[in-house]
């Protein structure tokens, strides 16, 4: 059956339709244009006016650890080591039911800011990419990993990094043609990863073909630590252990050099920008004009809420767009248009959707419908300046993945928004109270 919709306009990267009209079937977008321009409706089509809205595609959250959303306002002014440490202390009490929960709570979040589609790293099991795969969602799941002897999550997992090696590639096995689920290792950093694990974990990528989702270069302080460790810089270490062989999601990369960076996009590695979690963790800036120049694969990622704290890609495409230009003295280092692309087409590309992010035909029906009738929409005659610059994920009233309807005006069709609210807040009462009675 083929879906219509009529918007004021439709925005994709590179082009904005006015008056627009699209249509899709079967998960895919089928016509894109003026409206009455693209012939008779088909049989049957199923007709939806949002006038008062415009069409985007779906966002792509580049690097994230959504299940994090239980430690909001965790260690809020304290530098990246110290964070780490108190974050990592609360993750010992998740249970598999507190990791649901607060998955749960933020594809909540995500699906009613407009995103679509994430790549993550965290503790990942089959019933946790099912509650994905159930809500409609696009994911790039990571198993994080740090030593192969070691239970990141003894809460909800016997599993040691060993184990989960071997997990990972079953997962993806699990899943494979699932069009909205990909599998990926996630080796948590070069400075927390002994050598060999991360020679092994390379390995294992190459062999299987998955992707390896890691942090690269994030804080000055393990900047320091490898250089004084192993004698190179976070970057060059992990080139050298092959890591370039294997397909990269790379977050954060603040402190990459220039050398470190021209190695990295020539071998299509994808570097994840996460503007707010870099700036509240005190960690820099990143060189995102020089990753745009380069052609490099790129998204923009809000990194966990612990350090954002939400999951509004709308604030990560102002900030990504106007931060350079504060760096540099120079309003057109970063344009608006550019931080669109980045946030669909190029970031979707670059975790591994190649056939969502864009409003085209043959392209997925991962769509957005934003309301610009509010008081911050009035004018709005440049529609990517709308978004980038005075929209936000709060005007976001529908949301389509794959053609399936995942949030109506305003309500969520795939979640049960009251009882997930509910559970969340009570794992996020527990964890906390488990935690000070042992400290
Ligand atoms: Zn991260």
């Amino acid at each position: 059956m083929t879906t219509v919709l009529y918007a004021d306009a439709l925005v994709t990267a590179g082009k904005t339709v006015l008056d627009a009209e699209l249509r899709f079937a079967n998960g895919r977008i089928t016509a894109v244009g003026a409206k009455g321009s693209l012939g008779a409706l088909p049989a049957g089509a199923k007709v939806r006016d949002l006038r008062g809205r415009i069409l985007i595609p779906g966002l792509t959250n580049g690097h994230t650890h959504s299940a994090m959303t239980l430690l909001r306002g965790v260690s809020d002014d304290h530098g990246f080591m110290p964070w780490l440490a108190e974050v990592q202390a609360l993750e010992q009490h998740l249970t598999e039911e507190d990791v649901l929960a607060g998955l749960q709570l933020a594809m909540l979040e995500m699906i009613a800011s407009g995103t679509t589609a994430f790549a993550d790293m965290y503790v990942w099991n089959s019933r946790l990419i099912q509650a994905v795969s159930d809500a409609g969602m696009r994911v790039v799941a990571a198993p994080a990993t740090v030593a192969p002897d070691v239970v990141m999550f003894p809460g909800v997992t016997a599993r040691d990094g060993a184990a989960e090696l071997a997990h990972t590639a079953q997962l993806a096995e699990e899943f494979h043609g699932d069009p909205l689920i990909k599998i990926a290792f996630g080796p948590h950093a070069p400075y927390s990863v002994p050598r060999e694990f991360f020679v092994e974990t390379i390995a294992h990528a190459k062999e299987s073909g998955l992707p390896i989702h890691t942090h690269i270069s994030e804080s000055p302080a393990e900047v320091a630590q490898m250089l004084d460790r192993v004698g190179k810089t976070p970057g060059d270490y992990l080139r050298d252990l092959g890591l370039l062989d294997a397909k990269v999601l790379a977050a954060h990369c603040v402190h990459l050099t220039a050398g470190e960076i021209g190695d990295y996009v020539a071998a299509g590695a994808a570097l994840s920008h996460n503007p707010v979690s870099n700036l509240k963790l005190g960690n820099g800036v990143a060189d995102f004009p020089e990753w745009l120049a380069s052609g490099a694969q790129v998204s923009l990622g809000t990194d966990s809420v612990a350090s954002n704290n939400n999951l509004d890609l709308f604030e990560e495409m102002k900030l990504a767009a106007m931060l350079h230009r504060g760096v540099r003295h120079d309003a057109a280092a970063v344009t608006a248009e550019s931080v669109f692309e980045v946030a669909t087409k190029r970031g979707a590309k670059a975790i591994g959707f190649a056939g969502s992010g864009e409003l085209a035909v043959g392209k997925c029906a991962d769509i957005v419908a934003l309301n610009v009738t509010g008081v911050n929409a009035i004018p709005h005659d440049n529609l990517v300046s709308h978004i980038v610059f005075a929209a936000g994920g709060h005007d976001v009233t529908d949301v389509w993945v794959n053609g399936r309807a995942l949030y109506k005006d305003g309500e969520h069709l795939t979640l049960d928004a009251q009882n997930i609210k509910q559970r969340a807040r009570v794992s996020a009462a527990r964890i906390r109270a488990a935690a000070a009675e042992k400290a």
